[in-house]
C-alpha cells in the first residue's frame, strides 16, 4: 500500500521504518515547509501535497497540530472522521469527550478570552493548571496559578487565545497506556508506561515490569477502548493519566489524548515483539494485530545535548536512537532503550543517565 505520513519529525520517520519493514511504500509531508519529503530524507520531491495526497491509499500523522486547513485536505484519505479528528486536537471538546463517555478526567472549566479566563480564577479558591486550547506541547501553552497569585497578568498572558482552568492534581505517579484499535474494533494496549516529566518534558519512561496493580491496567485499556470505540478509530492512540487515591480507591483520571503514536510508547522499539509504530501501520492497513509480548524496558529522552554519549552506543543492553537534529535547550534529539530486570533497577539508571543526557530550559 502507499502510505502518506503528515509531518515528518521523528515519529514520522519512525512510522515510515515499520512502512518499509511491511513492504509498503511512504512519503512524508512536511508541515512546516509545505514539501513532500522521501523517507530518512531533507531533499523535498517534486510533489505537492494533493499529488501526495492522490497518490496515497491512507494518509496518516505523527503529529495531530496540523490545523483545519491541512485536514481539510488530506481528509478524504485518513481513516477517522475529519470532525472526530478535530474534536480531538482541542483540550476543550476532548475533555468534554471524556466527561461525556464517563472516563474520569480532571475538573475543568472552559474559557475564550482575558476576562472569562479572570472570572474563573477569581471564583476560585484551590491551585490550577490554564492550558491553552489548542497546540501546546511539551509543557507550552500552560500556566500555574494559585490563590493570592495575580490574577491579572495571567490572564493578559493565557487569555490571548481560548483554553481550559483545570484543577491542579496531586498525583502518585504519571502514567500512560498506549494501543491500536483494527477496523475490525480489536484493540491491543502496551502494559501501563510511567512517564516522569521534569519541567513539563517526559524525561524518561519504564515499562513492562508489572510494576502497576491488575485494576489500573484493566482500567486503562477499557477507557482505551470505550474512547477509540466511541471514536471509530484506526490505529495508535495514547492516553495520559494522573494516578490518584490509595488502596482500593487508587484510580485514573485522564490528562490528555494524543491521537498518535507516542513518546511514552518509544521503549516497545525494544521492550515488545511488535512496537507501536508496526502496531500502527499494521492496524491502518488491516493487517491483524498480535499478541504483544513485552520486556521491562527504560527509555531515556536525549533532551538539549548535542549527541549520546559513546559508552551508550557502546553499551550491549542499551539502544540508540539519534533523531539527526541541531541541539537547543528543551528539544527531545534523541533517547536511549535500556533493558532492564527491575523498576528499581531502572530508576537509578534513568536518574544517573537523565543527568547526562538532558539540557532543560533554564
Ligand atoms: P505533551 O508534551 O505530553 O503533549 P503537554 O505540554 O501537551 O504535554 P500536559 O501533558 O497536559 O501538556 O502537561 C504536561 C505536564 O504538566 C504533565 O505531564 C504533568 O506533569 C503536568 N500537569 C499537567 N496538567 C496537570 C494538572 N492538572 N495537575 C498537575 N500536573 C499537571
Ligand atoms: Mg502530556
Amino acid at each position: 500500500m502507499k502510505i502518506l505520513i503528515l509531518g515528518n519529525g521523528q515519529l514520522g520517520q519512525m512510522l515510515g521504518k515499520a512502512v518499509i519493514q511491511q513492504g509498503h511504500e511512504c512519503v512524508l509531508y512536511s508541515d512546516r515547509q509545505d514539501q513532500v519529503m522521501a523517507l530518512g530524507s531533507q531533499q523535498p520531491l517534486s510533489m505537492t501535497l494533493a499529488e501526495a495526497n492522490e497518490w496515497a491509499d491512507v494518509t496518516t500523522w505523527e503529529h495531530e497540530h496540523l490545523g483545519e486547513e491541512l485536514v481539510a485536505k488530506a481528509a478524504d484519505k485518513f481513516l477517522l472522521q475529519p470532525e472526530r479528528f478535530n474534536l480531538l486536537v482541542d483540550r476543550r471538546s476532548q475533555k468534554a469527550l471524556c466527561d461525556e463517555l464517563d472516563i474520569p478526567t480532571s475538573a475543568w472549566k472552559a474559557y475564550e478570552n482575558a476576562a472569562e479566563l479572570s472570572a474563573i480564577l477569581n471564583g476560585c479558591d484551590h491551585a490550577v493548571v490554564i492550558k491553552s486550547a489548542k497546540g501546546g506541547y511539551d509543557g507550552k501553552g500552560q500556566w500555574r496559578w494559585r490563590p493570592g497569585d495575580d490574577i491579572a497578568a495571567v490572564a493578559e498572558d493565557a487569555g490571548q487565545r481560548p483554553g481550559i482552568v483545570e484543577d491542579m492534581i496531586d498525583f502518585t505517579d504519571e502514567v500512560s497506556v498506549v494501543g491500536a484499535r483494527s477496523h475490525k474494533g480489536e484493540q491491543r494496549c502496551f502494559p501501563l508506561t510511567l512517564n516522569v516529566h521534569t519541567q513539563g518534558i517526559l524525561s524518561y519512561s519504564l515499562a513492562g515490569a508489572e510494576h502497576f496493580s491488575k485494576k489500573l491496567e484493566t482500567l486503562a485499556k477499557e477507557h482505551h477502548q470505550k474512547l477509540t470505540n466511541a471514536l471509530d478509530y484506526v490505529g495508535v492512540l495514547a492516553i495520559e493519566f494522573f494516578v490518584v487515591g490509595e488502596g482500593d480507591n487508587q484510580h485514573l483520571l485522564v490528562n490528555e489524548v494524543a491521537p498518535r503514536v507516542h513518546n511514552s510508547g518509544h521503549w516497545t522499539m525494544s521492550g515488545a515483539n511488535c512496537d507501536q509504530f508496526n502496531l500502527h501501520i499494521r492496524a491502518i492497513t488491516g493487517l491483524p494485530l498480535p499478541d504483544l509480548l513485552i520486556a521491562p524496558t527504560l527509555m531515556v529522552n536525549v533532551i538539549g545535548v548535542a549527541g549520546i554519549p559513546e559508552a551508550l552506543w557502546e553499551a550491549a543492553a542499551a539502544d540508540c536512537h539519534w533523531y539527526g537534529k541541531e541541539a537547543r535547550h528543551g528539544r527531545k534529539v534523541g533517547h536511549v532503550n535500556i533493558m532492564i530486570d527491575s523498576f528499581e533497577r531502572g530508576e537509578n539508571l534513568a536518574s544517573s543517565w537523565a543527568e547526562k543526557l538532558q539540557l532543560l530550559v533554564g
